[in-house]
């Protein structure tokens, strides 16, 4: 494990600020908080040691097996891909050209690829089933990041790709979970998206515009992601033995309600819409 500078300032004036269990509850990772606002894993484990947390079935939460979860999983899981496809076709007029970079299984890639007028590509280095890197040979109308930045080891090779795939004028979907969101407070070390050591980067509204612009990008749009809330609060009451779903299902209620009145930056996840710099 090694020190690290911030990634955003490139500055070393940061501060542990919480210490939390990792996902398989083998060790602990701390966060540090730096003066710029920028939250990130510090020290950073070794890839080979992050590789551990990403070879069990958990990386895709929930994705297989049977019951009312997993019930409730797949059904917010279609309304979650409608609803990306609605944000895409609105995007991009005429033909769309995808690739969905960290896409997992490539389930969303292959929803799309059901479309009219719309192909699509997937490529995610962490599910060794989907490493095709043939995605480097083409270019892109639209690209889509949904929940990957907080995941890449390297984020200045991330956007290496990404300029290289992305077409000119062609737009960029990034959507990270937010340190910033209500439900952080309310289900605290049990927060699903701490998921540490995996998540390496914690980004609030303030530095994620902050990364955006450092790498050239102008952000058309910010937008909630409502769903979202849902799934974390369910992912983090099941963390907690003396919650039951329902009640995951009140709380998740009570903050999007909270969020649509407070606006995007508390929501669940950041979700923007970028357009690289001219
Ligand atoms: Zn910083």
């Amino acid at each position: 494990m090694k020190p690290h500078n911030c990634y955003i300032c490139k500055k070393a004036n940061y501060n542990p600020y919480v210490t939390i269990k990792d996902s398989l509850n083998i060790s602990s990772f701390t966060i540090a908080e730096c003066e710029c606002g920028f939250y990130f894993v510090n020290p950073k484990p070794s890839e080979k040691e992050l590789n551990k947390y990403y070879s069990t079935d958990d990386y895709l939460p929930h994705s297989k097996g049977k019951g009312i979860l997993f019930l409730l999983y797949r059904t917010v899981q279609k309304i979650s891909f409608y609803n990306k496809f609605l944000l895409l076709r609105n995007l991009i007029k005429g033909n769309i050209t995808h690739l969905d970079y960290g896409g997992g299984d490539g389930r969303f890639s292959s929803y799309v690829n059901s479309k009219k007028k719309a192909t699509s590509s997937f490529y995610d280095p962490y599910y060794k089933k989907s490493s095709n890197s043939d995605f480097k040979k083409n270019k892109y109308n639209i690209i889509t990041l949904w929940h990957v930045l907080e995941h890449a080891y390297d984020l200045d090779i991330l956007f290496e790709n990404i300029e290289k795939s992305l077409e000119e004028r062609g737009k960029l979907v990034v959507a990270v979970p937010n340190f910033d969101s209500l439900e952080r407070n309310i289900y605290k070390e049990n927060w699903a998206a701490y998921d540490l050591p995996r998540h390496l980067y914690h980004f609030n509204n303030i530095s994620l515009d902050k990364l955006l612009r450092s790498k050239g990008y102008k952000i058309i749009y910010k937008k909630r992601m409502l769903f979202d809330t849902f799934y974390i609060s369910i992912l983090s009451s099941m963390k907690i033995s003396n919650i039951s779903v329902i009640k995951s299902l009140f709380v998740a209620l009570f903050i999007s309600i909270k969020v649509i009145i407070k606006g995007p930056e508390f929501s669940s996840s950041l979700l923007y819409v970028c357009e690289k710099e001219k």
